[in-house]
């Protein structure tokens, strides 16, 4: 990057322009920028000096990545639409749609800051936004990047909140953007001048600190270049040697994370190689390490395998001189104008005039929004921020792709990654060949191999177990979607009650006007968002009812009253033998099958479009139900119920018998003297004096059906007595 003239002028960037592209459209950049003068005129920055500037210097870092006039004439005018009165019309008429467009979308951006109140939600909007029109137009976000970058450089002439503010927005997202877009350069000057106003005195200590000791800097500098150059020279390699100071906020992290503090110049000296070929890095790479050295684990080949950023280059440290670690980085020419302009890079030497839209950069950004379309600011920001950490793990598909990872992934990421149905599948992976469990962290090299089961689905911890944005947002949607579902089938059942209350029901009105007058009035979009909202309780499903048959049955306010009164004080009637855990709004029914009595074993099932189904645990159904835990629900008879047994639950009873003498007169005996009641009974004599009985008797519980089991088994007739169906366990 060249350095910025301390007052750019417009000779400077076509000066520069034209160096890498000689056959500009100069006349479409001195039109804007007289233009730009004219509208700002009289206008003046904090700074005092005249507002041009501004716009000057923008165009000139645009200038300095290379990009077309284009992009540098909208740098000149990206003000132009907030801060004068010029119209989109009248820009479009002078510059042409392809400028307007890109002025548009940066004057949105900007004009969105200070609408909002929460800090959060705009900032998170705005970098929807920015993504959003970036991936039509990477210049957009190039812009802003470079605008961004000025305003950094001239941050000084603001109030010190402000101050603190705008660096926090910038080393927490624009910084990571322009570094997974590989604009190392932005980056790197973002993050310097960041660090100076979010821990000034640290900055000036480091800067102190490194300073004092440049006379050493320099002679070790010296020493090493020399050195380098000649090691590639008896090889016949061509090569540049660049000392260089490493960043302040990179050196600064680097102390930090060890719990150091400058002692020598190898805390804060780099070299860096650049030759012409990849044959070359290697070759480099491989002479270095015979005249020092490395250190085991830190030699890495991003050029075998870029950062997801395209980035490419060789790094090792080796033990240098007094036994010093110091760092080496070794590229071609190419890719360290990648490093430093990244997605920029690419788009003006490949692309030229097109969208660089198979641009893998361009695809994350374009991935991030998709997965974090319809959430909350808070889960956007977190996101953003989680695929925007520079740290990541490289890992290997048993196919030998590479995947990267934000560090701290689990094998979950990596199962959401591959696709999402295997990722709502997964139960765990072979990591390197043994089996391992979801929330396994994925290391560097990991061959990851991912078992799904049919049976398995996403569970709320699954939140906790993925880290990256996309497996998150997938595992949320799974989960309101499914959320949702219940909620429609366990409302439709309560509004279909209250309906039946009324003598009305649910077919009548679905697809009525009544029902999308009600809508209108909630707010709400479709009928499946009313039974919803009836069943996560935040509308009663009696005001429903009552509302919708208003006036079918009542034509007067006070009628509606009442008729209001009546719904409630029934639905209060109607004390419920069984509680719901948690969700008293449920609505429950007893299971057919199997008929459980008060005092049995029991579990609950949300079912579809009937609410709770209550079972007893040994039912067979509910064996082939608990593949469906996500539908399982708590539920236990109320104690009320239990205490005062006046509930009667009719039994169905089979049995088998030897004719005999008053057998009838004998079972009907022993039930009535437990105090139950016989409300059924259906006699089948059979062959050879045997037949059978099928009877329903009326009980109070459990206790009490086997006391009436114990004496039927007493009679002397009765060969065998069984409640019918639930408790003979299915076949194997
Ligand atoms: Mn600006």
């Amino acid at each position: 990057m060249m350095e910025t003239p301390a007052k750019v002028r417009i000779e400077d960037i076509l000066d520069r322009v034209e160096r890498y592209r000689p056959d500009m459209d100069e006349a479409l950049l001195r039109h804007a920028y007289v233009f730009a003068a004219t509208r700002h005129k009289g206008q003046v920055r904090r700074s005092g000096e005249a507002y041009l500037i501004h716009p000057l210097t923008v165009a000139w870092i645009l200038a300095d990545m290379e990009l077309d006039e284009v992009a540098i004439a909208a740098g000149l005018l990206h003000d132009i639409l907030e801060d004068t009165e010029t119209t989109a019309e009248e820009m479009e008429l002078e510059f042409g749609p392809a400028v307007t467009r890109l002025v548009e979308a940066l004057t949105k951006l900007s004009s969105f800051e200070s609408s909002f109140t929460s800090r959060e939600a705009t900032e998170a909007e705005n970098f929807r936004r920015l993504l959003l029109a970036s991936t039509d137009d990477v210049r957009v976000i190039l812009v802003k990047l470079a605008d961004r970058l000025h305003n950094m450089r001239t941050l000084n002439f603001l109030r010190p909140e402000r101050q603190v503010a705008i660096a926090r927005e910038t080393l927490e997202i624009y910084a990571p953007i322009a570094n997974r877009l590989g604009i190392g350069s932005i980056k790197t000057e973002m993050e310097d001048l960041c660090f100076r106003y979010l821990h000034p005195r640290e900055a000036e200590r480091l800067e102190r600190a490194i300073s004092e000791r440049s006379e050493a800097a320099q002679k070790w500098f010296t020493e090493i270049r020399s050195t380098l150059a000649g090691v590639l020279e008896e090889a016949g390699i061509e090569g540049e040697v660049l000392g260089r100071v490493k960043h302040l906020y990179s050196v600064w992290q680097k102390l930090k994370r060890q719990g150091v503090d400058v002692e020598s110049v190898f805390d804060f000296l780099a070299f860096r190689i650049i030759v012409s070929t990849v044959g070359d890095c290697y070759a480099a790479m491989g002479l270095i390490h015979q005249k020092w050295p490395p250190v085991p684990g830190r030699i890495k080949d991003y050029i075998a395998i870029p950062k997801p950023n395209a980035y490419q280059s060789l790094h090792t440290t080796v033990i240098g001189p007094e036994g010093h670690p110091f760092e080496i980085q070794i590229r071609t020419h190419d890719m360290h104008a990648i490093a430093e302009h990244g997605i920029a890079a690419h788009w003006s030497y490949k692309e030229r005039g097109s969208k660089p839209t198979d641009d893998s950069r361009i695809a994350w950004l374009r991935s991030l929004l998709d997965t974090t379309q319809g959430s909350s600011p808070r889960e956007f920001l977190d996101s953003l921020k989680v695929d925007l950490y520079p740290e990541e793990v490289y890992c290997f598909t048993p196919k030998g792709d590479v995947l990267s990872f934000p560090r701290g992934a689990t094998v979950l990421d990596f199962a959401y990654r591959v696709h999402t149905e295997v990722g709502h599948h997964c139960v765990g992976a072979t990591l390197n060949g043994r089996w391992v469990p979801l929330r396994t962290e994925l290391t560097n090299g990991d061959i990851v191999e991912i078992t799904t089961s049919n049976q398995q689905r996403p569970h709320h911890d699954w939140l906790e177990i993925a880290r990256t944005g996309k497996a998150r947002s997938r595992i949320r949607a799974w989960l309101k979607r499914e959320e949702k579902e219940r909620a429609v089938e366990v409302g439709r059942k309560l509004l279909e009650k209250e309906l039946r209350r009324l003598d009305s029901s649910w077919k009548r009105f679905s697809g009525s006007e009544e029902i999308q007058e009600l809508l209108t009035g909630h707010g709400l979009a479709r009928e499946e968002d009313l039974l919803a909202a009836i069943g996560f309780g935040k509308i009663a499903a009696a005001a429903v009812a009552a509302a919708l048959t208003r006036h079918e049955a009542v034509d007067d306010e006070e009628a509606i009253r009442t008729h209001l009164r009546e719904v409630q004080s029934a639905a209060s009637q109607d004390a419920p033998v069984l509680e719901v855990t948690g969700d008293a709004d449920f609505l429950v029914y007893i299971a057919r099958c199997c008929n459980p009595l008060p005092g049995e074993d029991i579990v609950g099932f949300v079912t579809r479009g009937k609410g709770v189904a209550v079972h007893s645990r040994s039912c067979p159904n509910v064996r082939n139900l608990l593949y469906h835990p996500e539908r399982e629900i708590e539920v236990r008879w109320s104690t009320s119920a239990m205490a005062e047994r006046r509930t009667r639950s009719r039994v169905d009873l089979d049995m088998t018998y030897r004719d005999g003498p008053g057998f009838l007169a004998s079972i009907s005996h022993a039930i009535a003297s437990e105090g139950a009641n016989i409300v059924r009974c259906h006699l089948n004599a059979g062959e050879g004096g045997r037949g059978t009985v099928s009877l329903s008797v009326e009980v109070r519980d459990k206790d009490h059906l086997n006391r009436i089991l114990e004496r039927l088994r007493d009679v002397e007739d009765v060969l065998e007595v069984e409640r019918r169906g639930a408790f003979r366990r299915a076949a194997p």
